[in-house]
């Protein structure tokens, strides 16, 4: 027997008919921007939008200019995406296939750009990298790391915290993109997800310290190296020694952790003085604009 269909009331029909007309009007509205080139299809793909992640692909990719039905359908075939898949279904690999064909065909939206950022401890890295967290441009990498977490510190969203078991594993496994050791403990960015929102369009971010940005640069020659540096030397020092809870010793081996790191400076593509967070992100977004092709 065929269940019967719900019995909505007259309100519940009317709110259900203005969901439906407001889908409708997004999933038109999108397709709109897509054959104007305002977003690229991977903008879709990586919307929270309900209406949107129910809409199917080939309908998205036909929207593409210069892809239309036919090609929609042959991408679609080469990239091993069913007909009928829905945004919400694509799985990672099959968003890397998609972009490579796109590639081919010459209709290629945006690729990413990977973005190391160093700096001297103090320097206010971690200031950068949260304000750039609410950005939509980018997307921050979470690092593995055998340190313990710090008060208020989150698994999985301020770093993966991993016993020394589960690093060797990732080391042995060749999962990290990069890895080093840093103050007594290992620290590592994982590959995987990296390559998966630079296909999305997404700038990549990791923030992590110049052995590791070198290993970056050794492995991917088209990342940008940027080096994050204090308005001075004497202002690196209070901002290092202010604070006034360390010991002495513990203070002398944080300034001349630093100096080592100040003199890295020069192997970085770029050196931005954090004078003030805001207009230096700024300078990192159109970094990352003039460096996308
Ligand atoms: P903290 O323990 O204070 O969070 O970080 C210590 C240092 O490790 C910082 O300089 C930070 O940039 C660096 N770091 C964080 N994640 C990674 C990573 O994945 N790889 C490398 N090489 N360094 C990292």
């Amino acid at each position: 027997m065929t269940p019967l269909p719900p019995k909505l009331s007259p309100e519940e029909r009317a709110a259900a008919m203005a969901a439906a007309t407001a889908a409708r009007r997004a999933r038109a509205l999108i397709k709109e921007k897509l054959r104007s080139s305002e977003v690229s299809i991977f903008d879709v793909i990586n919307s929270a939008e309900t209406a949107l992640q129910k809409m199917r692909v080939r309908e998205l990719l036909e929207s593409v200019p210069g892809v239309g039905k036919l090609r929609a359908a042959a991408i679609m075939e080469r990239a091993k995406i069913s007909p009928t898949r829905r945004v919400a279904g694509l799985g990672r690999i099959q968003i890397s296939q998609l972009r490579g064909e796109l590639a081919m065909s010459k209709v290629d939206p945006k690729r990413g750009i990977l973005i190391v950022m160093s700096g001297p401890g103090g320097v206010g890295k971690s200031t950068i990298t949260r304000e750039l967290r609410n950005d939509p441009r980018f997307w921050i990498s979470i690092s593995a790391t055998t340190r313990d977490p710090r008060p208020g510190e989150r698994e999985g969203v301020d770093y993966y915290f991993y016993n020394d078991t589960k690093f060797d594993q990732m080391i042995a496994g060749s999962q990290f993109l990069e890895w080093a050791e840093f103050a007594g403990s290992r620290y590592g960015t994982p590959k995987e997800p990296i390559e998966h929102w630079l296909d999305l369009g997404k700038n990549v971010l990791l923030e992590i310290e110049i052995e590791g940005a070198r290993q970056v640069r050794a492995v991917d020659p088209q990342a940008i190296l940027v080096f994050i540096a204090p308005p001075s030397w004497e202002e690196l020092k209070v901002r290092l020694t202010g604070r006034g809870t360390d010991s002495p010793d513990r203070q002398a081996a944080r300034l001349a952790l630093a100096q080592i790191e100040m003199a890295a400076a020069s192997e970085f593509d770029h050196i931005l003085v954090n004078h003030e967070v805001g207009p230096l992100i700024e300078e990192l977004v159109s970094l990352a604009t003039s460096h996308q092709v």
